[in-house]
């Protein structure tokens, strides 16, 4: 059992954990909404440390990362569970798992199995929200860098500026997804708009970004021209992907995305950035 960080004890048998902005209270014996962070005995523990859920080793566009060591793979490695709940999520079998079945593996084990890769640039934390797997994101980061290698977080983005501060250190790039652009919209999702803006621009001093924006007409898709000009007052060189959705988890029986729907949109964000790429085509 690995005793998470970043909380407080509110009372005799409540904890507050401090993570990301949902600040959750959690009872003796209950778990945050995130369902990766517990409250036994009174301590919090990271309830999903070393578990991983999903592991292969990807080229680094598929992360997507287009700016960022081309050409070259990268171990990609999961967990389970998320901090927020869209209803389009396109990995939600690991996002809201009905069961965790996945293995242990330790930071330093994970370390080394990168370093042996012939090629490999590094490990990235993907396929669930690595951010509420904190603790052995961090751990394991500091390995990867002890062999020389690069990590790489593709992420929500929600989690509060202090861990994310002590965090960035050991961080080579993030892909940040960028759902929309209202604070209306992000309640519906769980999630709140300023709390990733505030990591996109803190992130971005730290190192390099890339921003995915995942369109599901006709709900997201008019939020387009306040992303751009968001990401452009940042660097207009920060790439932006513009991804196709298909249909998934509650969003089922809504169809995918026109093709030309997506390509309309990257016209659109051409006017405010350099590097516009089309994703999921
Ligand atoms: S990390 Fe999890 S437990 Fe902590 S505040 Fe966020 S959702 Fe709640």
């Amino acid at each position: 059992m690995v005793r998470a960080f970043y909380w407080n004890r509110h009372n005799d048998s409540d904890i507050l954990c401090e993570l990301c902005p949902h600040n959750c209270l959690i009872p003796l014996g209950g778990k945050g909404i995130c369902e990766a962070r517990e409250n036994k005995d009174g301590e919090l523990i990271a309830a999903n440390y070393g578990l991983i859920s999903s592991m292969a080793i990807d080229p680094i566009e598929k992360k997507p990362l287009y700016h960022f060591h081309s050409g070259r793979p990268i171990l990609s490695v999961g967990s389970y569970n998320c901090n927020m709940d869209c209803g389009f999520c396109q990995n939600h079998s690991i996002a809201s798992p009905a069961q965790k079945q996945g293995r242990y593996i330790s930071p330093e084990a994970l370390a080394g199995y990168a370093a042996d890769i012939p090629n490999n640039i590094g490990v990235a934390y993907t396929y669930n929200e690595p951010l509420i797997n904190y603790e052995f994101v961090l751990d394991t980061a500091k390995h990867v860098k002890a062999h020389g290698l690069n990590n790489v977080l593709v992420t929500n983005g929600l989690i509060n500026e202090k861990p994310l501060e002590a965090l960035l250190p050991y961080i080579d790039a993030l892909n940040i997804d960028l759902k929309g652009f209202t604070e209306e919209y992000y309640k519906m999702l769980g999630g709140s708009l300023q709390a990733i803006l505030d990591t996109i621009s803190l992130a971005h001093k730290h190192c390099h970004i890339e921003i995915t924006f995942l369109v599901i007409p006709p709900e997201n898709e008019h939020h387009i021209s306040d992303i751009a000009q968001f990401i452009s007052r940042l660097s207009d060189s920060i790439p932006l992907h513009i991804s196709r959705f298909f249909p998934m988890h509650r969003y089922i029986d809504k169809p995918a995305t026109p093709p030309e729907t997506v390509l309309k949109l990257c016209e659109t964000a051409s006017k405010y950035l350099k590097y516009v790429y089309s994703g999921n085509m």
